[in-house]
């Protein structure tokens, strides 16, 4: 990512979709990958490992990653929920697989059924599966520290314990860990000194990303604070789809579009055509008609004799 300053890591496909009833059909999830990939996004998560029992939304996944493959200078990532999910991700050709382990492990339970020695196991097996790979067929292996800001079962998370499990990711074998505030409980203030704790224990180019939500209208602000910090990879998702199962009304992940509009305008590169990317929301408003859409920047347009790159800075 050399010619782009922040790699914008699209989730909705994955994230979004995973929360809620609407089932998108495969064609249009296709459609959407495309229009982002075109628009000038460079990762997209497009879907997770999990049994189509437990995610009918999700059951198409192996084969949207075969599509998305095919379109060029996209990252595919996929989240597996177990090693063999990780099986399958491999199998599918996903470029990057993302094994979510719960800091609080009431969490883990519930959502995954298991403690973290369990999914710890997992993560021992996946990267022996990894490891036998041949170099070029290898995906990177995140592991991501969810609910590492709080839980909406536990309440406090202790950093401690975030930084222990980082480092435990770290020796078995993960080429990175993510932080991720599930729940969107995180603060600026609390992500920055999560941040730095986690480099202190591992090394900064082992925490390059952040995955926020923006249930309380902190994601870009909390985004704003990783960047300054040093992060150079920010998930969002388009239209924000999603929404938060414990709070109403609440948008999802932090909103594409005022995400890129933001580092746009600050003159950072994204790689992104804003205009493109905005374009993209008519292909899931068409295909989730009974899901809300948020976003600022869509719903006010783009600033009047807007350019891209810096807009917002030129004298
Ligand atoms: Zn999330």
């Amino acid at each position: 990512m050399s010619d782009i300053d922040v790699l914008i890591s699209e989730v909705g496909p994955r994230d979004g979709l995973q929360s809620i009833k609407s089932i998108m059909p495969t064609d249009a999830k296709k459609a959407w990958i495309k229009a982002e990939a075109d628009a000038g996004v460079r990762e997209i998560e497009v879907g997770s490992f999990v049994p189509p029992k437990l995610l009918p939304q999700l059951a198409d996944t192996a084969e949207i990653v075969a599509y998305a493959r095919t379109l060029p200078g996209l990252a595919v990532a996929a989240l597996v929920p177990n090693f063999k999910g990780a099986e399958n991700a491999v199998k599918a050709g996903a470029h990057k697989i993302t094994l979510p382990l719960s800091v609080s492990e009431t969490h883990s339970q519930a959502n995954l059924k298991k403690t973290h020695a369990q999914v710890l196991d997992e993560v021992r097996k996946i990267v022996e599966l990894l490891d036998s790979l041949p170099a070029d067929q290898r995906p990177d292996f995140e592991g991501g520290l969810s609910t590492a800001f709080g839980c909406t079962l536990e309440g406090k998370v202790p950093e401690a314990k975030v930084v222990e499990l980082a480092r435990e990711l770290i020796a078995l074998g993960c080429d990175e860990v993510g932080l991720s505030d599930t729940t969107g409980y995180a603060n600026p203030t609390q992500l920055r000194r999560l941040i730095k704790l986690i480099w202190a224990e591992v090394g900064q180019d082992k925490l390059t990303g952040v995955h926020l939500h923006n249930t309380r209208g902190l994601g870009l602000a909390n985004a704003h604070a990783a960047l300054e910090e040093g992060i150079t990879t920010l998930d969002s998702s388009l239209g924000g789809i999603g929404g938060c199962p414990f709070a109403p009304g609440a948008s999802g992940n932090i909103v594409t579009e005022d995400l890129a509009f933001m580092l746009d305008a600050m003159g950072l590169q994204t790689g992104i055509d804003l205009a493109k990317l905005l374009a993209v929301r008519q292909i899931v408003r068409d295909a989730l008609p009974d899901e809300e859409l948020y976003g600022f920047t869509p719903d006010a347009g783009l600033p009047k004799d807007y350019s891209p790159g810096g807009w917002g800075i030129a004298a």
